[in-house]
């Protein structure tokens, strides 16, 4: 479903991804943990592009994601990302939030984006504040929405980076418990965080990244287990 391929990264003369390889399947559910300043959200961003690379090659569902041929909204309408804080629209309401997109970018009807929306809403528990706006839900009800809004454009598969890392500690699982959802029905998952009670519970496999290098990439049970490298033995002893 996405494959990295020896992509190598520069900002000016700062090497920010240094031959990165690894791919994640239909299905799986992949996170990647890592050091601040390691690379992890400049990796998940050129998965979609929002990010270009110097070397290397990045094939979603069959695509180039940065040969130029590929039509790029279209690709990123396809992938649903999901950043730390939320990035909703403050001046439309929820249900407005959910819609614009299915309306301006996939063309749906505004009552069959509206109707989309509102079950989405439903599914992440929040179809009582339909009509507040983004400043008046918490930042776990917005981050769920946010989620909602990404799950309205029917993505092939899903990116997260740190969904939780601005969340005061109680409204953290109540995002987590949306993403678990997602996971267990299938949905093909690269995760960014740091909360590996998650990676726990359903990740496939975890990649840590180090210096913009994916030092570790392993199935979740070895890399908690076993972990091969003393930069991954020691991130994983500063927080479990
Ligand atoms: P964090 O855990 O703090 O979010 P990260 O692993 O996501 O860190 P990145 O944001 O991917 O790290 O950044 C990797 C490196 O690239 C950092 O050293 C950062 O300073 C650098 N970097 C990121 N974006 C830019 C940019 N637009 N211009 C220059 N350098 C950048
Ligand atoms: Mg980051």
């Amino acid at each position: 479903m996405i494959e990295i391929r020896d992509v190598n990264k520069w900002f000016g003369p700062f090497h920010a991804l240094k031959n990165c390889s690894t791919q994640v399947e239909k299905g799986e559910v992949v996170v990647v943990c890592g050091p601040s300043g390691s690379g992890k959200s400049t990796l998940i961003k050129t998965v979609n592009a929002l990010e270009p690379i110097q070397q290397g090659e990045i094939v979603v569902d069959g695509h180039s994601v940065h040969g130029g041929k590929t039509h790029l909204p279209r690709l990123r309408s396809r992938i649903g990302m999901v950043f730390q804080n939320f990035e909703l629209f403050p001046h439309l309401s929820i249900t407005s939030n959910l819609a614009i997109a299915q309306v301006k970018v996939l063309g749906r009807e505004p009552d069959e984006a509206r109707e989309r929306g509102l079950r989405l809403l439903e599914r992440v528990g929040l179809l009582a504040h339909k009509d507040k706006f983004p400043g008046q839900l918490s930042g776990g009800q917005q981050q769920r929405v946010a989620i909602a809004r990404a799950l309205s454009m029917d993505p092939i598969a899903m990116l997260f980076d740190e969904p939780t890392s601005a969340l005061d500690p109680e409204m953290i699982n109540e995002v987590l418990d949306v993403m678990v959802e997602l996971a267990l029905e299938g949905m093909t998952m690269m995760v960014v965080t740091h909360e590996m009670g998650f990676a726990k519970k359903v990740a496939d496999r975890v990649i840590f990244m180090d210096a913009g290098e994916i030092v570790e990439d392993a199935k979740k049970d070895e890399f908690f287990g076993n972990p091969r490298s003393e930069r991954a033995q020691a991130f994983l002893s500063k927080i479990l």
